[in-house]
């Protein structure tokens, strides 16, 4: 039996279909009663809770001093990296701020659609947000890229990362590097569920911020959720997930290799070829083991788990319509296309948060070097929620102004409506009450 797991639609039941769409983040109740008391710890000590919890969760000795990274680290982190990532680095910094800069919104539009009323809608850029670096099953330094650049971009006054300290009781030299790049001057050593508290309330060293945003754990994930009164918690971006669309187009070897990429984040990913042809199913199966070979074992042990079992592999459709209306339906993070006629099916796809489409869009330059935010809405919500923009950081404010004969054309209707809905004062402030007083005032 193959060790890569086909799960034919045509043999399943609407249950295990419906079971086959399931995430691994889908239950996180287990994870949120064992996040209330690292919450209410970081909440009543602060610091010291902080601190705590880095010895615990992460074997590593800070004290107050320590959760800050001293401007020097910051400053010099260069010299601690090969030129090369440097230079990747500086085109990932490049590339994702072209793309956010692109992406910006007119800040303030105005349109006269009524005479004399001029209504539109004006951009601002919120105070403050913290960007979450993960750092567990491996360290996510262009994580800090696709979240503080945005902000940046978007013109957050204080954006800050929090991350867990690593067994040298640092953050790694690439992240510190691209805050140095970004101008990000604050890096706080902490992570999981008690970077999200500190965050959310604020201790004696980490500020008080409004919104938190960036890839996590079900640490990070179970807190946010618990927190969303205290801090905008940001869509959340839970395991890594993929499909790849594959016909017989391409090679099984493309597929098979595209295939391997999301599955070797952790045993949480979810990562499935879906497609109609059964001869490339068995061929894209047959090709996966060799590549796990070449992938060292702690990352092919996870690629293993996850490919052979319930959250990865192969989806078998029984047609073309079958594929998409189960690709739709997953509302995958990333889709891939592989197919030399990708741009006709894409009027197929509605559900995914990034779509890349044809043999060349690799996922792996999607994920760090493209421009696109690789902070994309997973657990099946791409289907109501869109990738980590610049919108992310701002909010909108509807403006509006009324000239005089504008707002003799339309008081009437509003007054109206006042008395319909029983609101006397509403009525009142567009009767004569408002023209008398109007009448009598000279302008200031
Ligand atoms: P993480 O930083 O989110 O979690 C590690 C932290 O969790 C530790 O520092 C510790 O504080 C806490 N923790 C560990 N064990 C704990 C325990 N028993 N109790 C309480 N807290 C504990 O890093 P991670 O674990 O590598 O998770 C990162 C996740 O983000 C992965 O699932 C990865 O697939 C995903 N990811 C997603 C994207 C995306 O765009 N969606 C991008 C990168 C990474």
């Amino acid at each position: 039996m193959s060790p890569v797991a086909i799960h034919d639609l045509a043999k399943m039941s609407a249950s295990a279909r419906t079971e086959l769409l399931e995430r691994t983040e889908a239950d996180l109740a287990d994870t949120i009663k064992k996040v209330e008391p690292i919450i209410a710890a970081v909440r009543e000590r602060g610091d010291i809770a902080l601190i705590d919890l880095a010895a615990r969760f992460d074997g590593v000795v800070l004290d107050r001093e320590s959760l800050r990274i001293s401007s020097d680290q910051i400053a010099n982190a260069e010299k601690e990296l090969d030129p090369e990532i440097v230079n990747a680095i500086r085109l990932s910094v490049q590339q994702v701020t072209r793309f956010h800069l692109a992406q910006m919104p007119e800040m303030l539009w105005l349109s006269e659609q009524t005479e004399g009323a001029l209504i539109g809608d004006r951009w601002t850029s919120i105070d403050s947000v913290a960007c979450y670096v993960p750092r567990g099953k491996g360290f996510f330094p262009s994580s800090a890229i696709m979240t503080a650049v945005p902000a940046k971009v978007a013109g957050v006054g204080r954006v800050v990362i929090v991350t867990p300290p690593g067994p040298d009781g640092s953050a790694d030299a690439a992240t510190r590097f691209i805050a140095s790049l970004i101008g990000v001057d604050e890096i706080y050593l902490c992570g999981g569920a008690q970077a999200v508290a500190a965050v959310a309330f604020g201790t004696e060293t980490v500020p008080k911020c409004a919104k938190m945003v960036g890839p996590g754990s079900p640490w990070v994930s179970a807190a946010r959720q618990l927190l969303s009164n205290r801090i905008d918690p940001g869509s959340p971006a839970g395991p890594s997930e993929l499909l790849v669309y594959a016909d017989n187009s391409v090679p099984a070897a493309l597929a098979a290799l595209e295939l391997t990429v999301e599955s070797e984040h952790g045993p949480d990913s979810s990562a499935f070829v879906v497609t109609a042809d059964r001869a490339l199913a068995e061929a894209i199966a047959a090709a996966v083991p060799e590549l796990w070979s070449t992938m060292g074992a702690y990352r092919a042990d996870f690629s293993r788990t996850v490919l052979g079992g319930q959250n990865g592999g192969i989806v078998l459709a029984p047609s073309i319509e079958a594929a998409f209306d189960f690709i739709n339906d997953y509302a995958a993070e990333h889709l891939a296309v592989l197919s030399t006629s990708a741009f006709e099916l894409l009027p197929r796809i509605r559900n995914a948060g990034e779509i890349l489409i044809g043999p060349h869009s690799a996922i792996s330059i999607a994920n760090f070097v493209l421009g696109p935010s690789h902070v994309l809405p997973t657990g099946g919500r791409a289907n109501t929620a869109s990738p980590l923009s610049v919108f992310d950081f701002m909010k909108r404010s509807s403006i509006a102004y009324l000239s005089q004969a504008a707002y003799h054309r339309l008081a009437p209707a509003a007054r109206i409506f006042a008395g319909y809905e029983g609101f006397a004062a509403h009525a009142n402030s567009v009767s004569e009450v408002r023209d008398r007083i109007l009448s009598n005032s000279s302008p200031s």
